[in-house]
């Protein structure tokens, strides 16, 4: 698969700074290290409790 062969871009986005968005905001980890598959459950979940604040 050779196919794919363009210019250097980040998941489509052109270089750019690193922003908060390319950090886990759960972990504080950059997001290109590590497993973050708990950290993304745990967003969501906070995101659930802020819709549902009680
Ligand atoms: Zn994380």
């Amino acid at each position: 698969m050779t196919a794919l062969r363009r210019k250097a871009v980040i998941r489509g986005c052109p270089m750019k700074p690193l922003d908060c968005k390319s950090r886990c905001d759960i972990c504080n980890k950059p997001r290109n290290k590590g497993n973050h598959t708990k950290c993304s459950a745990e967003r969501q979940a906070r995101a659930q409790e802020k819709g549902n604040e009680q």
